[in-house]
């Protein structure tokens, strides 16, 4: 399945993943460094809510009638798992 627009990018993510796989699962974890998008943590402040849980929806763009929903990404957790290291805190 492709993705639109992304071929680039998920080609550049796929060789990154072969070389890791190249090494041992004790030298990945040797040479690991914290992930940088979320400081070795494994998650960060979601991007779509920005932290506040929900987000501001308004089915008929209309200013008036806007309804604050639960925030679909972070589920109101305020926190989304890190999309570049997966959660584990290293890349
Ligand atoms: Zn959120
Ligand atoms: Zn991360």
């Amino acid at each position: 399945m492709e993705f639109g627009g992304g071929g680039r990018d998920a080609g550049a993510s796929s060789a990154a993943v072969r070389s890791l796989r190249s090494l041992s699962d004790a030298n990945q974890r040797k040479f690991a460094a914290p992930c940088g998008a979320c400081e070795g943590k494994g998650t960060y402040a979601c991007r779509l809510c920005r932290g506040s849980a929900t987000i501001e929806w308004s089915p008929l763009y209309d200013p008036v009638f806007v309804n604050p929903c639960l925030c679909p990404t972070c589920d109101g957790t305020r926190v989304q798992r890190c999309l570049n290291c997966l959660g584990k805190g290293y890349a």
